[in-house]
């Protein structure tokens, strides 16, 4: 099997549990969207993926981002960034990011202000949730669901930043429900005030149906499409 036909099987078979996740959801499926993460992937596979039909790619880590997103200029991808962000990259990753899933504390929205202030660029950003149970926090990635409302008023403020919704990772190893339940809450609450953050990032190859079940618009899925991960270096 070529690589294209390896990448077309496991693209279809994600497509299919997202239609079939719909159904069972009573959701159509239109309002569910496919990004592709190809972090440790190489450039020819998101060349792959867009002539499949992907429009959406999505990375983690910085510079292994801004090289692949520079390999692929020209091929109309929205690029998503979904990794855990130092502040002093803030302004690295916004230069060739669209959507940017994990922004999760204040200073780093100072640095994306500053950022797209000097790049004329705009960025459409989620804010990162945690999702462990509460009381369990374990001071990893992501706002406290009651931090949200603070960090998304600081983002709303700045030209050219925009809120976008919510992204969350449910823990490992346990039942994805519950955090993804939270994380509808928490985007329901955020809706309020800023109407327009309709985005729910949630989801990936071991628990993209329990995310549709919950209202995720995009769902980010590497492995279950793409394969196996090349070790990380
Ligand atoms: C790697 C990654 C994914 C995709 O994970 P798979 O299990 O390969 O589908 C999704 N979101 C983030 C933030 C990731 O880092």
């Amino acid at each position: 099997m070529s690589r294209r036909e390896e990448v077309a099987a496991g693209l279809d078979a994600v497509r299919r549990r997202i239609v079939e996740a719909c159904r069972e959801a009573g959701r159509d499926e239109s309002g569910v969207h496919l990004v592709v993460v190809t972090k440790t992937f190489p450039a020819a596979d998101v060349r792959v993926l867009a002539e499949l039909g992907v429009t959406d790619v999505g990375e983690s880590r910085h510079p292994e981002a801004m090289h692949k997103h520079s390999e692929c200029a020209g091929l109309g991808l929205t690029w998503h960034f979904a990794g855990a962000l130092q502040t002093n990259k803030a302004a690295d990753v916004a230069r060739y990011t669209d959507v940017l899933h994990s922004v999760d504390r204040p200073r780093l929205v100072d640095a994306l202000a500053r950022a797209v202030h000097r790049s004329e660029r705009r960025l459409r950003c989620l804010v990162q949730v945690n999702l462990d149970p509460p009381g369990e926090q374990s001071g990893r990635i992501g706002a406290k669901p009651e931090d949200v409302p603070a960090l998304a008023d600081r983002l709303a403020a700045v030209r050219l930043l925009e809120i976008a919704g919510v992204m969350g990772i449910a823990p490992l190893g346990r039942d994805p429900a519950p955090a993804f339940e939270r994380l509808a809450g928490v985007a329901e609450d955020l809706r309020e005030r800023h109407p327009g953050a309709t985005m729910i990032s949630a989801g990936m190859s071991g628990d993209l149906e329990a995310a549709v079940r919950y209202g995720a618009t995009h769902v980010r899925v590497g492995g279950a499409v793409l394969g196996e991960r090349p070790l990380l270096r």
